[in-house]
């Protein structure tokens, strides 16, 4: 039996909080297996952690977003730890990593954070899940430098070549709802020439809405729409994509199957 997985959401969001149940259905509805939810605060964390007892299909992660770097202090690192230790249910830390699309004046600060972050991963051996956003070089570097466990490159939207780079250290490469729009041409051929072993999907709710959805609020049950995409995209069997993505997931969190 295949399904889908969404891989990177936002569930923690006021706007799912009211009606947070109708969404888990929906996202049942459309076959959505397994929700990773990104926590970036203890907040978002102890609530999703408690939504876990009714929903055990959520899969959780942790980290500090780079563009919160200039308010993220030492007090909150040591949580991040202490929530380590503390919560095992937490199975990935993120998303982390660097972006200066609005200011770069904050860039020292976010490598700071970044890199603090991926060496308590390395230590507490848990995969990184990363935001990228105007830094590619930066990110390429610091992670080559720094990463020591699996690398999944979330809502990958850089160049052909960069992802090829980033194959090569094998990591693993995501794709949104964006690769639905019609002007997403180099997403598209990221999409096409992305390998099956390398490839995941998620929707980042409550951003990103795939196409027919495009314009409204985006939940996790879309996630179906970005693999059916990619599916057509690449002249491939809906399941036999699902298998794939499956199996990266589990590969990349860890999970041995045999
Ligand atoms: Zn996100």
């Amino acid at each position: 039996m295949t399904y889908w997985i969404d891989t990177h959401c936002h569930l923690t969001d006021d706007r799912y909080r009211d009606n947070f149940d109708s969404y888990m259905q929906k996202a049942k509805e459309n076959n959505v297996a397994i929700i990773n939810v990104i926590c970036s605060s203890k907040e978002e964390l102890l609530y999703i952690l408690e939504k876990q007892k009714q929903y055990p299909n959520l899969d959780i992660s942790f980290g500090y977003y780079p563009q919160d770097a200039k308010s993220i202090t030492q007090e909150n690192l040591d949580f991040l730890i202490f929530a380590l230790e503390e919560y095992p249910q937490i199975k990935a830390i993120g998303e982390i990593g660097l972006d200066y699309y609005y200011t770069k004046e904050f860039a020292d600060k976010q490598k700071e954070l970044f890199i603090k972050q991926i060496e308590i991963a390395n230590k507490y051996n848990k995969p990184i899940i990363i935001h990228s956003r105007s830094a590619a070089k930066d990110t390429y570097d610091t992670l080559k430098a720094y990463a020591k466990t699996s690398v999944l490159m979330h809502c990958y939207s850089d160049s052909l070549e960069m992802m090829k780079e980033y194959q090569k250290l094998g990591y693993f490469i995501s794709f949104t709802g964006v690769v639905t729009f019609k002007n997403a041409n180099k997403v598209q051929t990221n999409a096409i020439n992305v390998d099956l072993d390398k490839i995941m999907i998620e929707t980042d709710s409550p951003y990103l809405t795939p196409v027919p959805f495009r314009g409204k609020d985006n939940q996790p049950a879309y996630v179906c729409y970005v693999g059916e995409y990619i599916a057509e995209l690449r002249e491939m069997e809906k399941e036999d994509l699902q298998q794939h993505l499956i199996n990266n997931y589990q590969k990349f969190m860890g999970i041995n199957n045999d």
